[in-house]
């Protein structure tokens, strides 16, 4: 009895080591062409550079393995469809903004920006280590998309203005370029807010189509030459505190990766997204003062009125997307209590550090 289990044993270890001898090899040879498509302009500085750059690593890191092709907004589909487009399998990944889709899901709006929300350190916290990537999962789930965190902003300027903020009476009947939740905001506080792709914010602002825009910060706005259409650029910006950019990928594909190669893209998306900031906070203080002693740009500081109001209103818009259905409930009670518990802590470190190097 005790041989033959032992016997037993040994042909399922044999077979099973023949299998795992076997597998490698083909998987050695397993080759996957992927497309990526995006909602930036094909090597849109910051942008579109952040999304050839995790394609790159995803090649590099495979040995080739996975090759990622990447496609500009336009070229295999319109920015605003790269959702629908990935969710089907015309490509196998997308590079976008979780606020644009909000029309699929309120949800969503969570892992892009909030206004008066978390900064970008804050923000990888609760998505590596407070509940906020699983979250993230489940809201993209239905739509058959696996999302990661591919790059962050950090903290982006308040925007570019012809005319000066003093007071909330300022902010009516100005019409500007600011998506989701920010764009909430200032619709509530009298003003147009305007939905617009990158590659035509510019042109709008320079022709008078829209009065004001806010775009990334110094480092981007710089290369986007929007200087050249607005005298004054304000900060801070409110309403996208730690942007996080966002890669997905269709779940059937990525299933059909062997587990090496899905760690690989996973872990791929979260050197991109950590290399993003590291770039941006390397870069955006030379733009700054580029901006200002070159450019002759006056940098202005949002009046604490103006602030405190932006803030409360904030707080309300934030919380009435609870409300919309259960996953948006779910993802703002999470959001919420991660936001409470973290900016507690970060009284005593970031903010009481910061306050002491300064000398305040
Ligand atoms: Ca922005």
């Amino acid at each position: 009895m005790k041989r033959r289990d032992l016997l037993k044993g040994m042909g399922a270890g044999s077979v099973i080591a023949g299998a795992s001898l076997a597998a490698p090899a083909v998987h050695a040879k397993a080759k996957y062409q992927w497309k990526m498509v995006t909602t930036w302009p094909k090597n849109f500085p910051g942008l579109g550079t952040g999304a050839n750059q995790l394609a790159a690593l995803i090649n590099e890191m495979s040995g080739g393995r996975i090759e990622v092709k990447v496609y500009g907004a336009g070229e295999l589909v319109p920015a605003f469809e790269i959702f629908d487009a990935v969710s089907k399998g015309t490509a196998q990944m997308g590079h976008g903004a979780s606020y644009y889709w909000k029309g699929k899901s309120e949800a969503a709006q969570f892992f892009s920006a909030v206004p008066f929300g978390l900064t970008a350190q804050e923000m990888n916290a609760w998505l590596y280590h407070g509940g906020g990537m699983e979250l993230w999962r489940e809201t993209y789930e239905p739509f058959g998309l696996v999302p990661t965190a591919a790059l962050n902003t950090g903290v982006q300027m308040g925007g570019w203005f012809n005319k000066e903020i003093n007071s909330l009476h300022d902010l009516k009947g100005l019409k500007m370029r600011i998506p989701g939740l920010g764009g909430e905001v200032l619709k509530r506080l009298g003003g147009t807010p305007v939905s617009l792709p990158g590659g035509e914010i510019f042109t709008s602002l320079k022709s008078g189509a829209i009065d004001a825009t806010e775009w990334v910060g110094p480092y981007n706005d710089l290369a986007f030459g929007l200087y050249k259409a607005a005298k004054y650029c304000y900060y801070p910006g409110w309403h996208e505190p730690g942007t996080t950019l966002e890669c997905f990928i269709n779940k059937e594909a990525f299933e059909a990766l062997p587990a090496d190669l899905q760690s690989i893209v996973l872990n791929a998306s979260k050197v991109a997204n950590l290399d993003g900031l590291s770039e941006l906070t390397a870069r955006n203080n030379e733009a700054l003062q580029t901006l200002v002693n070159k450019h002759k740009v006056e940098l202005r500081r949002f009046p604490d009125e103006v602030l405190q109001q932006l803030l409360e209103v904030s707080e309300e818009v934030v919380a009435e997307i609870a409300e919309k259905d259960a996953m948006s409930k779910k993802v703002y009670q999470s959001y919420k209590r991660f936001r409470d518990q973290v900016m507690q802590w970060h009284d005593v470190s970031e903010r009481a550090y910061l306050n002491a190097r300064a000398g305040a």
